[in-house]
């Protein structure tokens, strides 16, 4: 099964669906941190991963 496929049946969300109603392709993968970063950067995106939280069930009450 692709990872496209994995991530629509896990999360119901469609990575391969474009605004413009047509379909994305992947043009690369990159794994190299410093392309990434520099990339991130360039783009003005946040270049750190989010703080790791607790699950916790819909109810919880932050108060
Ligand atoms: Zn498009």
């Amino acid at each position: 099964m692709r990872w496209a496929q994995l991530l629509r049946r896990i999360y119901l969300v469609d990575v391969l669906a474009c605004p413009c109603g047509g379909r994305r392709a992947i043009v690369a993968d990159i794994s190299d941190s410093e392309v990434v970063v520099a990339i991130l950067a360039h783009l003005g995106l946040p270049m750190e991963a989010p703080p790791i939280a607790r699950a916790r069930s819909p109810g919880f009450d932050f108060t």
